[in-house]
């Protein structure tokens, strides 16, 4: 199948997601591949092309130091965060992008309002950044566990739907913000079904080498799966938005996911219509004398 980046580009609009009215998690199926039918060996040689094309946007982004790009990754557990980051780190430069993981956040980050430990780690202009989870965990594990929003020690009455929609507020207030500040900001659904969730927690149990990656937490998480699928529903609603958009990235078949992923980073870099900067007149002039020096220089 002769599946183009082109061709992944023009399928993304079917997964990203700009006004929450009509949005349904359900009608979109985990194990959908957009009709696409690649062999492995396929599918990696288009991502190896794409991760390619990443990497010059990346440079670009860097020299032009005007944008920055932020990807943020959700998914329920093992829903493939950390293998779809690392198929997109792979071939960007370290010196341009900086992955950050969210946790249970520890006391100093319980001190602070939870947007606090997401803004240290914002990228610089130039820069990409990579949120492995997010603040968004706010609206989805802290609202299936009331103990975790009391260990935040917020001093008004913290619950109801009213609670979670000001949360919402101040996420997509944020979001903004960002925006307008040069960050292109583009959020990752990483979607599986709950028999692949099971597949792969099995796989995480039966694989010596994927034994570390296993927490008891993962099955106690399991049994709130509807609950997270709601919580997860509401909260892309409400904060899907032009200048952040989501993307439900259907993530069964991880060839697909990895390829959808990279196809939006770059379509999203390349709407920037990034170049190299030109040199001034005066810059010109001193490269001028610059490449005059070394001519004459003996060695
Ligand atoms: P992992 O991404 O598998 O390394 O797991 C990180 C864990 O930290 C997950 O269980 C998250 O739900 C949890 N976590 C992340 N952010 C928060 C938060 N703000 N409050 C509570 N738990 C969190
Ligand atoms: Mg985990």
């Amino acid at each position: 199948m002769g599946a183009s980046v082109a061709h992944l580009e023009k399928i993304l609009d079917r997964y990203r997601l700009t006004d929450g009215r009509k949005f349904h998690l359900a009608d979109i199926d985990p194990a959908d591949t957009a009709g696409l039918d690649l062999a492995k060996g396929e599918a990696e040689t288009i991502l190896a092309r794409d991760v390619k094309r990443l990497a010059e946007l990346q440079s670009l982004l860097y020299a032009q130091d005007r944008w920055s790009l932020l990807c943020i990754f959700q998914a329920m557990d093992a829903g493939g965060k950390d293998g779809t980051i690392k198929h997109v780190m792979s071939g960007v430069n370290p010196q341009g992008v900086q992955v950050s993981s969210f946790k249970e956040p520890g006391a100093e980050e319980l001190a602070h309002g939870f947007l606090w430990r997401v803004t240290r780690k914002l990228p610089a202009r130039g820069q990409i950044g990579i949120f492995n989870r997010s603040h968004y965990e706010d609206v989805l594990v802290v609202r299936m566990h009331p103990e975790l929003l009391a260990a935040q020690r917020l001093p008004h009455a913290a619950h109801g739907k009213e609670f979670w929609r000001h949360r919402f507020e101040d996420i997509a207030a944020f979001e903004t913000y960002l925006a307008r500040q040069g960050m292109v900001v583009l959020k990752f659904f990483l979607h599986i079904s709950r028999s692949e969730q099971k597949r792969r927690l099995l796989a995480r149990l039966d694989d010596p080498h994927k034994n570390w990656k296993y927490r008891p937490t993962d099955l106690a998480e399991r049994q709130y799966w509807d609950g997270y699928i709601a919580a997860y529903e509401e909260a892309i609603a409400a904060t899907a938005k032009p200048h952040a958009p989501w993307f439900i990235v259907p993530a069964d078949h991880k060839w697909f996911a990895h390829l959808l992923v990279v196809a939006a980073m770059i379509e999203a870099l390349e709407r920037l219509d990034l170049s190299y900067p030109a040199p001034t007149a005066a810059q010109r002039d001193l490269i001028a004398a610059a490449r005059a020096q070394l001519a004459t220089d003996p060695n």
